[in-house]
């Protein structure tokens, strides 16, 4: 069905323009068959819209279109990914807004139109999400591309899409009437130019500092966003602010995080350890912390959602109501958690030919794979895993994720997995679901029996698929870092692996040993024989994931925090 194109935001949202919040960030993934988020970043910000909708906050989201979106992921039998653009059809999800604005990049004046899809509330409130798109006649071959792939190009792809992001982005709100913006919020730093463009008509650094949230989400430095310099001037030409150099640029680059430092009043990080660590990355500024969440609604299963609709009333709008769940009859909990587990096993044996078992523990493992987060630490000692399998409960595995184009490291571990689950085969049973998305992981948080996360902290700022499985009453087994160093109640939401940091530990702990013998003995000593044997203790642990967990770490919680801490301090 194509949609018509429409003159003003207000034929498809009333009051679309008594907005005070705009949000942006680089990707925003609301719907799967909307590829324009490559992961945690992007499907948060889509659970932070849907609660802002949820609870009425009066936002607008600004992001960029993909029209290629991040890469469709194939895995050949040598462990090799391909990747291939995505095709996906726009105008079924969203509609074109006849208003253009222009950036001037390298001298040359792009132009950008917007769409806009709507997130509608529980209770009917409407939030616009505009998706920039450069995908013009009057633009040149080249700048065309501009907003066709999603962390894909080189270091000039990248910032002429954080210009027309950031730049574009407050003027095509302007354009739109949307003149009361009160804050700008940047989810990470890939739209920090949008303070350059504010400075242009604010009067003074400090008038844009008021208006300005950010949230850094990456607790490593070459995480962050850099420019070369020469590079940034060539293409915004007048806007560079060279007077700022001293303070936004280091080594000759300029670095997004610094910038929207600068700018910004209230900044955060995105776990309580996170926000700690920034502190110590970043000491001349004020960093707070907001801790992650996911959309309740969202990523809890339809036999949850089924289940809690009847158990607990209101917690689509109010999802603290979950603690109610605590004194829920466990085996409701349990036989739900049969149904996911039956339709992810049913899908895996589909998908991937690999004979799982409707009885045998499960664990689940997916995320980006990149190494700091460790895909292949499970299989850290291979003959001690199958000693585990052997002889004190059976084992199978569930793998899915994606390695960035340029990632090599990540790649290799791909292959190093699949290589695995080759030479293991009659042995153990693992499976690689292959390009990991958003209805991927529905189906594997939910269905799996635990969710594992071995990250090498403090690298993890956040992490959010953990939350995700305890809406699913799914027991966590994770290092500690990120929101599991505040969700963690061992043996009651789940369990730890490897030691505790400490309060001012905020350097690399990179002893994978230490980690994974506690790992192994967690699984020997304690999971399995409590799976296999206990089952009525069991599943009071899945129950405990859901009343103490999923009622905290959701994004209604974490708008609140937002709207009170940040937006209306
Ligand atoms: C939730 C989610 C993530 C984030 O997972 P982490 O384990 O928190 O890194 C990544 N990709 C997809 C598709 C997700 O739904």
């Amino acid at each position: 069905m194509k949609k018509r194109g429409v003159n003003h935001l207000s034929e498809i949202i009333d009051d679309a323009v008594a907005r005070d919040i705009a949000y942006f960030s680089m990707e925003i993934g609301v719907d799967p068959r909307i590829p324009t988020y490559s992961g945690g970043l992007g499907v948060l910000a889509g659970d932070t819209v849907k609660s802002f909708a949820d609870l009425k906050v009066p936002v607008v989201a600004v992001t960029l279109l993909f029209r290629k979106g991040h890469f469709y992921q194939k895995i050949d039998d040598s462990g090799m990914q391909h990747e291939s653009p995505v095709e996906w059809s726009v105008d079924d999800f969203m509609q074109l807004i006849n208003k253009k604005v222009t950036v001037k990049i390298e001298g040359r004046e792009v132009q950008i139109q917007a769409w806009v899809h709507y997130i509608q509330g529980v209770t009917g409130f409407k939030v616009p999400i505009l998706f920039l798109d450069t995908n013009i006649p009057d633009n040149n071959d080249s700048d065309k591309g501009i907003t066709d792939y999603l962390y894909g190009g080189d270091e000039r792809y990248r910032l002429m899409q954080e210009i027309v992001l950031g730049i574009g982005g407050v003027r095509m709100l302007k354009a739109l009437g949307l003149d009361s913006i009160k804050k700008y919020h940047m989810n990470e730093g890939h739209s920090a130019l949008l303070t350059l463009e504010l400075l242009g008509t604010e009067t003074s650094v400090d008038t844009v500092r008021e208006k300005c949230v950010f949230t850094t989400h990456t607790p490593v430095p070459a995480g962050h966003d850099k420019f070369e310099e020469g590079l940034v001037r060539s293409l915004l030409g007048e806007i560079w602010p060279a007077h700022l150099k001293d303070e936004i640029c280091e080594q000759g680059k300029l670095n997004m995080t610094l910038l929207a430092l600068r700018f910004s009043k209230y900044i955060n990080g995105v776990a309580k350890k996170h926000g700690e660590v920034s502190r110590t990355m970043f000491p001349k500024y004020h960093i707070d912390s907001i801790t992650n969440g996911v959309h309740s609604n969202t990523w809890s299963s339809k036999h949850f959602r089924d289940l809690y609709d009847l158990e607990v009333p209101g917690w689509r709008t109010d999802p603290f109501a979950l603690r109610k769940v605590a004194g829920m009859d466990k085996f409701m909990i349990w036989d739900t958690h049969l149904k996911n587990k039956k339709k992810l096993i049913d899908v895996v044996n589909k998908e991937t030919n690999s004979g799982m078992d409707y009885d045998i523990f499960t664990i689940g493992f997916a995320r980006r794979f990149t190494e700091y987060k460790r895909p292949d630490l499970l299989f850290y000692d291979i003959g001690r895993l199958l000693n585990i399998n052997d002889n004190i409960g059976a084992i199978q595995i569930i793998f899915s994720g994606k390695a960035h184009p340029k990632d090599g490291q990540g790649k290799e571990t791909i292959k190093k997995i699949i290589s695995i689950k080759n030479q293991l085969k009659g042995r153990m049973k693992i499976a690689y679901l292959e390009n990991y998305d958003m209805d991927i992981a529905r189906l594997l948080v939910s269905g799996v029996d635990i969710w594992l996360n071995t990250p090498l902290r403090p690298r993890e700022a956040s992490g959010t698929s953990g939350m995700k499985a305890a809406h699913n009453g799914v027991p966590h087994l994770s290092v500690l870092d990120g929101w599991w160093i505040e969700g963690h109640i061992e043996d009651i939401t789940g369990w730890s692996i490897g030691p505790r940091p400490k309060p001012d530990e905020n350097e690399t702990f990179a002893d994978s040993s230490k980690d994974v013998e506690d790992l192994y003995h967690k699984l020997e000593s304690r999971i399995l024989p409590l799976y296999y044997k206990d089952r009525d203790n069991w599943t009071r642990k899945m129950r405990s994931a859901i009343a103490i967990n999923a009622s905290f770490f959701n994004t209604h919680r974490m708008v609140q925090q937002y709207v009170t801490n940040a937006y209306f301090e």
